[in-house]
C-alpha cells in the first residue's frame, strides 16, 4: 500500500524499547499520512504541571491543569514538534524529569479523557497513524489496523542500554533493567488506558532483528 484512497486508521501501541515510535514514525512517512504521537501529550501536560510546581498528588489541580492546556502538535524537519500554551517544549518534554512524573497525570481517567478526545479530533482531520499505550483498545478501538509491538525484555534493555552509552550516558545494563520494568508495571496496570493487546490487534515481535526496515515491512505486509 503506498497511496491512499480513503481515510485510515493505523494504531502501534507496545513496550518501551520496542522501537515502535521509530516504526511509526516511518509508517506515517511512507503513507503520507499525520503521525499521532500520543506520548507526546502526555509529556506535554506534565511538563506544564511540573512547571506550574503543581502537586502531584492532588488529582483535582492536574485535570484542571490538563483541561485548561492547549497541545498543538505540527509536522517539523526533524519530526513532530510540540507546543503547550502556544511555547515550543518539543525538546523539553524528553527529560527524565518529565518521563519519570507522566504517571501521575496517565493514571488519573479524566485527564486522559481530555487527551483522548483531543486525539480523536486531530484523526478528523485525515489519515493517521497513531502510537501509544491506548491507541487500538480506547482511542480508536475500530481502527482499520491495530498493530501491538513488543520484544523481549533482554533485547529491549540491550537497546536502551546501548542508547545511552552513545549519548554518554553513566548507567548500569541493570538500573535499565529495572527502569523498563517499572515502566512495564506502570503502563500495564493503570486503571484506565492500560496498554495491553486491542481486540483485533496484531502483535508485531521486533525481538528477532534491531533493522527497523524489516521490521516496518513485516507491518506492510499486513498492510496488504
Ligand atoms: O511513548 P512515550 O514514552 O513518549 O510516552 C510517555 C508516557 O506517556 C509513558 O509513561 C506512557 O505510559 C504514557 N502514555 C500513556 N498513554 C498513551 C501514550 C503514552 O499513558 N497513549
Amino acid at each position: 500500500m503506498t497511496k491512499l484512497d480513503k481515510q485510515i486508521i493505523i494504531t502501534m501501541d507496545g513496550t518501551c524499547g520496542s522501537g515502535k515510535s521509530t516504526i511509526a514514525k516511518r509508517l506515517a512517512e511512507r503513507l503520507g499520512v499525520i503521525y499521532l504521537d500520543t506520548g507526546a501529550m502526555y509529556r506535554a501536560v506534565t511538563w506544564k504541571a511540573l512547571r506550574a510546581l503543581a502537586d502531584l498528588n492532588n488529582r483535582e489541580s492536574l485535570i484542571e491543569l490538563a483541561r485548561n492546556t492547549e497541545i498543538r502538535l505540527t509536522r517539523g524537519e526533524e519530526g513532530t514538534r510540540v507546543f503547550v500554551d502556544g511555547r515550543e517544549v518539543t525538546r523539553v518534554i524528553r527529560t527524565p524529569e518529565v518521563t519519570n512524573a507522566v504517571k501521575f497525570l496517565a493514571d488519573i481517567p479524566e485527564v486522559r479523557e481530555v487527551l483522548v478526545a483531543q486525539q480523536r479530533m486531530i484523526a478528523r482531520l485525515g489519515s493517521v497513524v497513531a502510537e501509544g499505550r491506548d491507541t487500538g483498545s480506547v482511542v480508536f478501538p475500530d481502527a482499520d489496523f491495530k498493530f501491538y509491538i513488543d520484544a523481549p525484555l533482554e533485547v529491549r534493555t540491550a537497546r536502551r542500554y546501548a542508547e545511552f552509552i552513545e549519548k554518554g550516558m553513566e548507567i548500569t545494563r541493570q538500573a535499565v533493567r529495572e527502569d523498563l520494568e517499572k515502566r512495564d508495571h506502570a503502563d500495564k496496570n493503570r486503571p484506565v488506558g492500560a496498554l495491553r493487546l486491542a481486540e483485533g490487534g496484531i502483535v508485531i515481535d521486533t525481538g528477532a532483528t534491531d533493522d527497523i526496515e524489516a521490521n516496518l515491512q513485516k507491518i506492510l505486509d499486513c498492510l496488504n
